[in-house]
């Protein structure tokens, strides 16, 4: 994902702002990292360069 979209990127339970962790950065894109929330303290896993903002008890489904 691009840095850019966390301007439009929100939290899906409390539609939030989004703490951005980075783990791996390429040719201006996180590959890997976090999004987190720090009124829900919940985290959003970046993988592949794709955020999964599913619920948490929507992921494993
Ligand atoms: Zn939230």
């Amino acid at each position: 994902m691009r840095k850019e979209i966390m301007d439009i990127l929100a939290c899906p339970q409390c539609k939030g702002r989004l703490n951005l962790t980075v783990e791996e950065e390429r040719d201006q894109r996180i590959i890997t990292g976090a999004l987190a929330c720090p009124k829900c303290a919940e985290t959003y896993p970046i993988r592949d360069a794709i955020p999964n903002l599913l619920p948490p008890h929507l992921r494993s489904l």
